[in-house]
């Protein structure tokens, strides 16, 4: 591991104060749970850590009846709070299934989103591959079993937070922090496809903190999140979805499918949600959804399995949601 210097931020202003502007550089260090290993394996060589475990790391209600998340939230406490587990169950779910109990307890909100990708050759540091600034991406003619279906390229890593994908399907935005001011950006707009930004996996800039995440109110919206795993110990799921929907009766009036593992970024999918809208939610329409959601794949040499998975994830989510068994 390289030596770094380590500040120990007390609060929200002193973090900002400490970090930098060059990428890579000054890297915030929250539970450690991803950041430790990174700088075990050489993958992150900073000169600077710094602490943020002083951020805001209470759960909040807002005045229109969501939640403020602050970053510092552990996974646990996130899991297990009154309001998450009454009116978020699809970030309840995804919460409660990642890792360990050992990871939920240290990791925190922020470090969760801000996780770098699995991608194997990413995380050797004998493979210097595009996104760490050399010529090729070698999933593409390598092992790629775990990688991307939908959106990859020119990198085809897939998005690895499992708390942004119900976060996306919610409506959700972020609040950022900076040297500029703050400003609330939409999750859905926080993750970016590598085509865009082939370096990093958000918008995020080095001199500025993800502080919360902020719930638009959901107490009528139907929600869950269905993971599948190799195994049900700490593996990160192979493809998932997540659901938010709004019934009248068995109807779905308005409808948002995200899927996660399967692109470089939670994956929306407008023609499934197209597919939900004015139905009556049984297993068919469940089904069809599924299709539509997956009609687009381009799977790899060796992942054309993850799309019957994510379909069968996309249609068990709806069905859970709306609880209908199937
Ligand atoms: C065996 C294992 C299984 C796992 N399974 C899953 C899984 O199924 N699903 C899943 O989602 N995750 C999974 N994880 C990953 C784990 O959830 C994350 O590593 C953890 O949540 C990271 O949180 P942290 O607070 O420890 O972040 P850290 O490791 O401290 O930081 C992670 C990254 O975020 C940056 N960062 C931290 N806080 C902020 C902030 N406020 N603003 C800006 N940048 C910040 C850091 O600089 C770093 O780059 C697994 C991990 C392990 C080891
Ligand atoms: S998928 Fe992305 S991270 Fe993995 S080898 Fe290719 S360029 Fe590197």
């Amino acid at each position: 591991m390289k030596p770094f210097a380590y500040v120990k931020a007390a609060n929200e202003q002193q973090a900002l104060a400490a970090l930098g502007r060059e990428r890579g550089k000054v890297m915030p260090l929250a539970g450690g749970m991803d950041l430790v290993s990174l700088l075990k394996d050489r993958i992150a060589t900073p000169d600077r850590l710094v602490n943020v475990k002083g951020l805001d790391a209470t759960i909040a209600a807002t005045p229109d009846g969501g939640l403020r998340i602050g970053a510092a939230v552990r996974l646990v406490d996130l899991q297990a709070h009154g309001a998450v587990t009454s009116q978020y169950g699809a970030l309840m779910q995804a919460a409660a299934e990642v890792g360990t109990p050992q990871i939920r307890n240290l990791g925190t909100v922020g470090g969760n989103l801000m996780q770098r990708p699995r991608c194997w050759y990413f995380r050797n540091e004998d493979f210097p591959c595009l996104k760490k600034g050399g010529a090729r991406c070698y999933s593409v003619d390598g092992e790629n079993q775990f990688h991307a279906i939908l959106g990859g390229g020119p990198c085809h890593i897939v998005h690895p937070s499992s708390l942004a994908v119900p976060l996306v399907a919610f409506g959700a935005k972020l609040r950022i922090a900076g040297p500029r001011g703050e400003k609330e950006v939409l999750a859905e707009e926080f993750f970016e496809l590598p085509e865009r930004n082939l370096f990093g996996e958000t918008s995020l800039r080095p001199d500025e903190l993800l502080t919360h995440v902020i719930l638009p109110a959901a107490k009528a919206i139907k929600s869950a999140t269905y993971e599948v795993r190799f195994r049900s110990s700490h593996d990160w799921p192979i493809a998932f979805a997540s659901v938010a929907l709004q019934l009248q009766g068995t109807t779905v009036s308005d409808a948002r499918v995200v899927l996660g593992a399967v692109a470089p970024i939670p994956w929306r999918s407008p023609e499934a949600e197209a597919v939900l809208k004015g139905q009556t939610l049984n297993e068919a329409t469940a089904a069809k959804a599924a299709d539509a959601a997956l009609a687009a794949a381009t799977p790899m040499t060796q992942n054309a399995y993850k799309v019957q998975v994510a379909k069968t994830a996309v249609k068990r989510a709806l069905l859970h949601a709306a609880g209908v068994t199937a």
